[in-house]
Formats: structure tokens, C-alpha cells, sequence
């Protein structure tokens, strides 16, 4: 995923009602450094981002990802964004996009320490060729999260609503999953229940239900889960959140991994015992999910 484009913002205030942010916008050299050594985004992870899939040019679900950015913003306490400002990044940065399908990633972080503002960037670049997997679905293994459900609600400073750029612990997961043969991780509480992807939401059908885990549980609230329910639901199907087990997950009719850039994926297996899928769903999903919204 080169990126292929980048250009530094200077946070506007989000009272500013200006018409037009260019002004903001610097572009840089991609392949030349860009951050100060002081920059606490890279020594403690500390901001947040959002990565947003573009399709021939066209970034999908904006408003929701800017929206899940001024979310993550408040939960760290860091000034809130500008969402205009937000909104003419997203569109500078996607101009720059390859045709077919592309990432726009969004990054506020706190700054450099004892800095008088943070720091803002947004990049442009090609997306992983995803063809075969949304195809041949993901099998996944359950991994112990370490918590209870409730712990999103009772220690909010886990941040654990937030998208925020410490994502070590979930790269982490990724590569147990890998170690124990699968593709991909589904987090489980220490009470049973579960919650999402180290990088994406989790949907499961039951009977004619689909399901998805409540964002109180402290999970990210996926765009992607949003539209894949909205689109459902316009066609009459029924869909709710839920306190969903690992039993849910295990006796599903199907279910799926759903992502901004990898879109949706049909879960093949869960810890090694085999998961019905539908395949002409996933595709239907995909061909939604990869059209203009
Ligand atoms: N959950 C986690 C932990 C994620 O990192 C992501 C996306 O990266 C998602 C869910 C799915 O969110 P979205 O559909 O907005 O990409």
C-alpha cells in the first residue's frame, strides 16, 4: 500500500465557518521524512485516524468517517476537529487516488510534546488486491480479549470506542490468528461474548436476523456494519445489535467480517470447525459495498 500522496493540515478551530480549507493543505514529498522526533503520534501512538476506502476516485461514507473521527477525538480528549476542514481533506487526498480501488487515511494526533497545536495529515493511497478473499471468505479463531462486556462502559479511558493509532495489540492478534493457521481473529470477552476483528466488524445471520455486536460493548462502531445494515434493511431484512456468544458466533447460518478497504468477507471457519456461508450474499454485499455512497 505505497502511499502516493500526502498533504500536511493545520487543524482549523471547529468553530471556523470558513467556505474553503485549500489554504490548510500543504502537500509533501511522500518519500521524504515529515515528522518532527517529538511527534507523540509516533512515540506513543497517541491520536487518532480513520482509513477510508476509494472507489475509482470516490471515497465512500465520508461523513461517517469524519463524524467517527471527531468520535474518537472527543473520547481522547484532543481538540475537536473542524469536520468542514475534515470533509475537503478527504476530497483533496481522494483526487490523488489510483483508479480502481483506493485508501484515503485520515491522522490527527496530539502533537509534539508540549507543542502549541496537533498534528494533521492525510494520505492517498492504492488498496490491497482483495478480489480472491472476498471471494473464498476468512477462517477465523477466537482469541480472549482480556475483559469483561461491561468494560467499555465502567473505564472509558481504555479507549476502547476510539479508533486510535495504537494498534500494536491488534496486529498482535492478527499474527496469533496466523500462528494457530487461521486468517483472522475474532475478540471474545472473558464472560463469552464477542465483539469484532482486530480491523474490522463482525456480522452474523441467524435465521432471517443479522446481527452485530453492540458499540457499548467497547468496540469501534464500523461505517461498514452501518451501511451493510442500512442496505438490509432497505430491502426488508430484519437486523439488530446484540449481545452475541461465541456459541452465536460457532451455530450461525453466516456470518461475516466487514471493513472499509477489504470490504465484506464471508467467515468460512471459527476454530477450526466449519461455518455455512452464502455466497451469493457476500457478492451481492461486496457489489453494494464497492458502488458510490
Ligand atoms: N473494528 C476495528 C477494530 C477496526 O479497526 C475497523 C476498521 O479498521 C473496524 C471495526 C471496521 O470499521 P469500518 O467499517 O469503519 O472500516
Amino acid at each position: 500500500m505505497a502511499q502516493r500522496y500526502a498533504l500536511m493540515i493545520a487543524p482549523a478551530d471547529a468553530a471556523d465557518t470558513r467556505d474553503d480549507y485549500s489554504g490548510t493543505f500543504t502537500p509533501i514529498d511522500v518519500t521524504a521524512p515529515a515528522l518532527s522526533v517529538g511527534e507523540l503520534s509516533t512515540q506513543r501512538g497517541d491520536g487518532v485516524f480513520e482509513s477510508i476506502g476509494v472507489v475509482d476516485g470516490h471515497p465512500n461514507e465520508v461523513e461517517a468517517h469524519v463524524q467517527r473521527l471527531a468520535h474518537s477525538a472527543r473520547l481522547c480528549d484532543l481538540p475537536a476537529p473542524n469536520l468542514e476542514q475534515w470533509r475537503q481533506a478527504v476530497t483533496a487526498a481522494a483526487a490523488h487516488a489510483p483508479l480502481g480501488e483506493g485508501v484515503v487515511k485520515l491522522i490527527l494526533s496530539r502533537g509534539v510534546e508540549h507543542g502549541p497545536a496537533p498534528t494533521a495529515w492525510a494520505t492517498a493511497s492504492s488498496a490491497p488486491d482483495y478480489t480472491a478473499v472476498r471471494r473464498d471468505g476468512v477462517r477465523v479463531v477466537t482469541l480472549d480479549r482480556g475483559y469483561d462486556l461491561g468494560a467499555g462502559e465502567r473505564a472509558p479511558w481504555l479507549l476502547l470506542g476510539a479508533k486510535t493509532l495504537s494498534y500494536a495489540v491488534n496486529m498482535a492478534a492478527l499474527r496469533e490468528a496466523r500462528r494457530r493457521g487461521a486468517d483472522d481473529a475474532v475478540f471474545v470477552t472473558r464472560d463469552g461474548y464477542v465483539l469484532e476483528a482486530p480491523t474490522a466488524s463482525l456480522i452474523i445471520r441467524c435465521g432471517d436476523e443479522f446481527l452485530t455486536t453492540a458499540p457499548s460493548a467497547g468496540i469501534l462502531h464500523g461505517t461498514t456494519q452501518l451501511a451493510v445494515f442500512e442496505h438490509l434493511e432497505s430491502q426488508g431484512l430484519a437486523t439488530r445489535y446484540a449481545k452475541l456468544s461465541a456459541t452465536d458466533l460457532a451455530t450461525a447460518d453466516a456470518a461475516w467480517l466487514v471493513s472499509s478497504i477489504r470490504q465484506a468477507v464471508a467467515i468460512t471457519a471459527v476454530d477450526g470447525a466449519p461455518l455455512a456461508s452464502d455466497p451469493a450474499l457476500t457478492a451481492e454485499l461486496n457489489a453494494f459495498l464497492l458502488s458510490p455512497r
